[in-house]
């Protein structure tokens, strides 16, 4: 059984994205279960204002 490309809807833009199987795949093997809730850009935006809201290093990891 092969996993296929998936449409999810992103709960900050409300944009459509695509969960591809390989990402299904990646999900799956660092041993999440839950689908990602926001689309790529969403996410990464969310992460640099995780950061930002830290200290300013670019050498902090999360
Ligand atoms: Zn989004």
């Amino acid at each position: 059984m092969s996993l296929q490309d998936k449409s999810l809807q992103c709960s900050d833009c409300g944009t459509t994205f695509t969960f591809s199987a390989g990402e299904q795949e990646f999900f799956k093997s660092k041993g999440f279960t839950n689908e990602p809730k926001r689309c790529p850009s969403c996410r990464r935006a969310n992460k640099a204002k995780r950061s930002d809201s830290g200290d300013y290093s670019y050498n902090s990891k999360w």
